[in-house]
């Protein structure tokens, strides 16, 4: 079992593939690799690299998310809570979805599940604190 310093493992996926890409790779896991529990294949070539570069090897999905968990809007790291599910359609509109991805990407404050699942009441989410704060001032700002 390796243990791999966390800002090490950041640092040289930056250094390696320069910002862009390295945000895309973090974007991409705290994204949308979250519903399918593994990496892209080009995720997989990039982090092969990054392990080379460190001579070590991890594979577990759950370790390397762990290693980046956190949001890149606001670099600060994720924390977990239980929230309520919201269930059924999401009511959001086209500025809603724009203003999220630029501003408050992990403000996940309620977690929206398809609505033909069996019904839970709460879930585990990773949030970011300053996404939350975002969030609640670009709502002040609406218009009524
Ligand atoms: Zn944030």
């Amino acid at each position: 079992m390796y243990k791999l310093d966390v800002q090490l493992a950041r640092d040289t996926m930056l250094a390696t593939f320069g910002p862009d890409r390295y945000m895309k790779f973090v974007v991409a896991l705290n994204g949308r690799c979250q519903q399918k529990r593994r990496m892209f294949f080009w995720q997989d070539e990039m982090w092969n690299q990054v392990q080379e570069q460190l001579g070590v090897r991890i594979n577990d999905f759950s370790t390397i998310t762990g290693l980046f968990r956190f949001c890149h809007v606001h670099n600060e790291e994720l924390r977990q809570e239980l929230v309520p599910i919201g269930y059924g359609t999401r009511q959001a509109t086209g500025n809603y979805i724009e203003a999220m991805e630029s501003k408050f990407p992990y403000a996940n404050e309620v977690y929206f599940g398809p609505s033909w699942h069996e019904k839970p009441k709460h879930c585990e989410v990773y949030f970011c604190d300053a996404c939350r704060a975002a969030k609640n001032l670009w709502q002040d700002q609406l218009p009524d």
